[in-house]
C-alpha cells in the first residue's frame, strides 16, 4: 500500500538524519536552524553530541529514529552501510509505514538504490534517491548543495518524468522543503537510480580533474617552476575552476596541497570510491573510461599510502614520487 507523504513543514514535520559524518553533521544542523523537529542516529553515537546540544533527539537505532518521524534523511559512506542501515536489524525498513518517507542523499551506485527502494516500499514508506553535489563548506552553509531529484519549477520542456518514477516524484515534493533548507537546487532525473548514475558521472569528472592538477604540480616542481605562480596561471585562463583555487593554497586560511597540507572536506576514500563505481557503471554499459581507470589507481596508491581520511586532493601523495607527500589527514 502507497500513502502520500504530507509536504514538509517546520514545526509540524518531525525529521530524523542518519548518519552524522561530515555532511550529515552540516546538513542536520540545517534542519534544526530551520524550526525542524529532527531526531538523529549515527553508529559511532558520540558524534551526535553537537547536534543533541542544539535540540536534536538521539534515537538509539535507525529504527527507533524512523519510528518517530515522517520523513527520515540518511548521509551513509557507502552501499555497505546504506544496506546495513536499511535493510539491516533494526533498520529503516523494520520501521517503515505507509505515510513515511526514506530520503537517501548519500552518493552510492544505482543498484544499491534500487535494493533499499524495494526495502523500504515494501514496508509500505516512499524512497527517494537524492544524492548530493557540494561539500562540507557549503553545507555548513546556506544555500548548501544540489540533490539530485526534482525541482517543480522546472522548465515544463527539460523536465523528464519516466514511467514508474511518480512514487520518487511525490516524496520529492514532499521532502522539498527539506531540500531547500539544505541545499540551492534540485534535479529530478527519473526512476531509482538515475540520480546514483548522475552523481558518479559528476563524480569521476571532479576525480579525474583533481588528479590531473596533482600532475600538473608535481611536473611544475620537477622541471623547476613554482607552483605558487602554475596556480596563479590556471585561475586566470579558461580552466580556472574553483575547485582548483579552494584545494591549492589557501591564502590566509588553511594552507592546501601546495603545502603538502589536504584538511579533509570531502574524504580521498570516498573519492576513490565513487571512481570505483563509475568504472563499474561504465563497465555495465560498455562505455570506455581510459582516464577515469588511470586516476582510480592514483587514487588507491593514495589510500595505500594513508591518505584514505585525508582530503581527496591528497592524491598529490599519490602522484608524487614520496619525498613531497605531505601529511595524512
Ligand atoms: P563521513 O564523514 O565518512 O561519514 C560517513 C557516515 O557513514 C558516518 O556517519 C559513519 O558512521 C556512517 N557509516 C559508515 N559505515 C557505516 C555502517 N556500516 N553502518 C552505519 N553507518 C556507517 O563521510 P561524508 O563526507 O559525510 O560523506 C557521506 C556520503 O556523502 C558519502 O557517500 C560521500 O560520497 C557523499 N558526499 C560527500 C561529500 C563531502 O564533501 N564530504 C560531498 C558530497 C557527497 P560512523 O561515524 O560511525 O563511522
Amino acid at each position: 500500500m502507497h500513502a502520500a507523504v504530507p509536504t514538509a513543514q517546520p514545526g509540524k514535520t518531525k525529521v530524523a538524519f542518519l548518519g552524522i559524518g561530515i555532511m550529515g553533521n552540516a546538513m542536520a544542523a540545517n534542519l534544526l536552524k530551520a524550526g525542524y523537529e529532527v531526531t538523529v542516529w549515527n553508529r559511532s553515537p558520540d558524534k551526535c553530541a553537537g547536534l543533541a546540544a542544539a535540540g536534536a533527539t538521539v534515537a538509539g537505532t535507525p529504527a527507533e529514529a524512523v519510528a518517530a518521524c515522517d520523513i527520515a534523511l540518511a548521509m551513509l559512506s557507502d552501499p555497505e552501510a546504506c544496506l546495513a542501515v536499511a535493510t539491516g536489524p533494526e533498520g529503516v525498513a523494520s520501521a517503515m509505514a505507509p505515510g513515511k518517507g526514506y530520503v537517501d542523499v548519500s552518493m552510492v551506485d544505482a543498484a544499491t538504490s534500487r535494493q533499499v527502494a524495494v526495502a523500504v516500499r515494501a514496508a509500505g514508506g516512499a524512497y527517494l534517491e537524492a544524492p548530493v553535489s557540494g561539500s562540507k563548506g557549503r553545507a555548513a552553509r546556506l544555500p548548501a548543495p544540489a540533490f539530485f531529484a526534482l525541482r517543480s519549477s522546472w522548465p515544463p520542456g527539460r523536465r523528464r518524468r519516466p514511467v514508474g518514477a511518480r512514487r520518487d516524484e511525490s516524496l520529492f515534493e514532499a521532502a522539498a522543503p527539506l531540500l531547500e533548507v539544505m541545499g540551492k537546487a534540485s534535479f529530478f532525473l527519473g526512476e531509482a537510480g538515475a540520480g546514483a548514475n548522475m552523481k558518479l558521472v559528476v563524480n569521476m569528472v571532479m576525480g579525474s580533474m583533481m588528479a590531473s592538477y596533482a600532475e600538473g604540480l608535481q611536473l611544475a616542481q620537477r622541471c623547476g617552476l613554482r607552483q605558487e605562480d602554475l596556480i596563479e596561471v590556471v585561475k586566470l585562463g579558461a580552466i580556472a575552476s574553483p575547485m582548483f583555487a579552494l584545494k591549492a593554497s589557501r591564502r590566509g586560511a588553511a594552507p592546501g596541497m601546495v603545502a603538502g597540507k589536504f584538511p579533509t572536506a570531502f574524504p580521498l576514500k570516498h573519492q576513490q570510491k565513487d571512481l570505483r563505481l563509475a568504472l563499474a557503471l561504465g563497465d555495465e554499459v560498455q562505455q570506455p573510461l581510459p582516464l577515469a581507470a588511470a586516476a582510480n589507481e592514483l587514487y588507491k596508491r593514495a589510500r595505500a599510502a594513508g591518505y584514505s581520511d585525508a582530503d581527496f586532493s591528497a592524491v598529490m601523495a599519490g602522484v608524487g614520487s614520496g619525498e613531497q607527500a605531505g601529511q595524512a589527514a
